[in-house]
């Protein structure tokens, strides 16, 4: 079964606000087993409005419209569906009751123009209004249908899933087809996207070969990394969760180590994860990022089972007199190995991390901004330093350096073995 999306409103269209609408429903009917093809936005234009309509219901079974269900005369969604549909408006006398009572419980006389949310295209059933005063509606377009939801996100929600879901289903059984489309999300740093894309080139090809089933997909999100979306078609939640199982399985096995998380995963709590199988703690030194890898860390619920605190060591001053580090130039490898050094030592922490580096705009000590330089220490080793260059803005130096001193740590204790048992 294939159903479209509609989003109308002329400010989806200018920018003014985006589609988080089209977005959700994307993702409802895709929990639900219905594919979809094609989202359109369109303005609020009665002509253009119909013309998507028409175009969506020759393609597909269906169509979601969210939006232009309101009182104002530029909410016209009901008037399309009617022309689309070729019958009139009619009045529902118990709409236009819920919405005078709605209006009287707040104490207030209802605007005549709020009536026009009580008419309904001849032959559709409303969607009963709970929240807002538009109710929904569904229509039948000969054997189609066309859902129409109020633009209000938490309105469209409730709606959708009270509203529309039952009728999509009982649609899905009398076509037999009760599938559900899954999908998994592993989320990678440290690989760029072409070199994740090469990676998985191999394995894309082959499943595209097999049918297109499961697919993979690569997905860049800035500091969050680039994920890898694995999306299976199945007959039941059971066989899809096998399905992606077992892709996951081979995408780990192209991408090694630059996988860290699966779906909401973090990389801090994937860094807590190792720290607390192996009985270690950790404590930090921040410089350039003056707490944000902390502030981080402690966001994830359990932290103080693995995390000690940090340091922020901003002024050469207290690096050289809190943590020991000798006077010297503060974004130098040695630096950054005697502040983990001792950070550790300081904090009383097992694991010593820290950051120390230019976020710009200036230079420092003659280094560019984006030069920031990770030192880390291990028990029993030596601590080590990493000099990175990170591209962006101040703020967008300082989002990278957290999450990749986060990802040295992860691989550290990752290189470092499985924890002792
Ligand atoms: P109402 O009955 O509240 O007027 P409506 O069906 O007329 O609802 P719109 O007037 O189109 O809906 O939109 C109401 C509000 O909902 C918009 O101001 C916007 O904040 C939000 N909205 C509308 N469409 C979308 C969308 N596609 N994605 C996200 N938000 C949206
Ligand atoms: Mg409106």
């Amino acid at each position: 079964m294939k159903v479209e999306v509609l989003a109308v409103g002329t400010e989806l269209l200018l920018g003014q606000i985006a589609d988080t609408n089209g977005a959700w429903l994307g993702e409802q009917l895709a929990l639900a087993g219905v594919d979809s093809h094609f989202h359109q936005v369109v303005g609020d234009n009665l002509e253009r409005i119909v013309l998507a309509l028409r175009t969506a219901l020759a393609r597909a079974d269906g169509v979601v419209v969210t939006g232009g269900l309101g009182p104002t005369h530029d909410d016209i969604t009901r008037e399309a569906i009617a022309e689309v549909m070729q019958v009139p408006l009619v009045r529902d006398p118990a709409i236009a009751e819920r919405i005078r009572a709605l209006f009287a419980s707040r104490g207030r006389e209802m605007p005549s123009s709020n009536l026009r949310q009580a008419e309904v295209p001849e032959g559709a059933t409303p969607i009963e209004q709970r929240q807002g005063t538009a109710p929904g509606l569904v229509c039948p377009v000969g054997r189609k249908v066309v859902y129409a939801l109020p633009g209000v996100p938490h309105e469209l929600r409730e709606m959708f899933a009270r509203g529309v879901l039952p009728d999509l289903r009982r649609r899905l059984a009398e076509q037999g087809a009760t599938g559900v489309i899954a999908s998994r999300v592993l989320r990678t740093w440290g690989l760029s996207e072409s070199a994740l894309g090469e990676r998985l080139a191999g394995r894309v090809a082959a499943l595209d070969a097999a049918g297109g089933n499961p697919t993979l997909a690569l997905q860049a999100s800035g500091i969050e990394g680039i994920k890898v979306r694995i999306t299976a078609k199945a007959p039941d939640p059971g066989s899809a969760g096998a399905m992606l199982a077992a892709e996951e399985a081979e995408v780990r096995a192209a991408v090694g180590d630059a996988v860290f998380g699966v779906d909401g995963d973090t990389m801090e709590a994937a860094v807590g994860r190792l720290l607390l199988e192996r009985h270690l703690t950790l404590g930090l030194a921040e410089s350039l990022t003056g707490g944000l890898v902390s502030a981080r860390i402690v966001a994830v619920a359990g932290a103080s089972a693995w995390f000690r605190g940090a340091v922020v060591s901003y002024a050469p001053e207290v690096k050289w007199q809190v943590l020991g580090v000798p006077e010297g130039p503060v974004v130098s490898e040695d630096a950054a190995e005697a502040m983990a050094a001792g950070a550790a030592k300081v904090l009383g922490a097992d694991v010593g991390l820290a950051l120390t580096g230019v976020a710009g705009p200036d230079e420092l000590e003659g280094k560019a901004p984006g030069t920031v330089v990770v030192g880390l220490v291990l028990p029993g080793g030596p601590p080590t330093a990493r000099r990175l260059r990170l591209p962006g803005d101040r703020e967008r130096v300082r989002q990278m350096a957290v999450i990749s001193a986060l990802d040295l740590v992860r691989r550290a204790l990752l290189a470092a073995g499985p924890p002792a048992r």
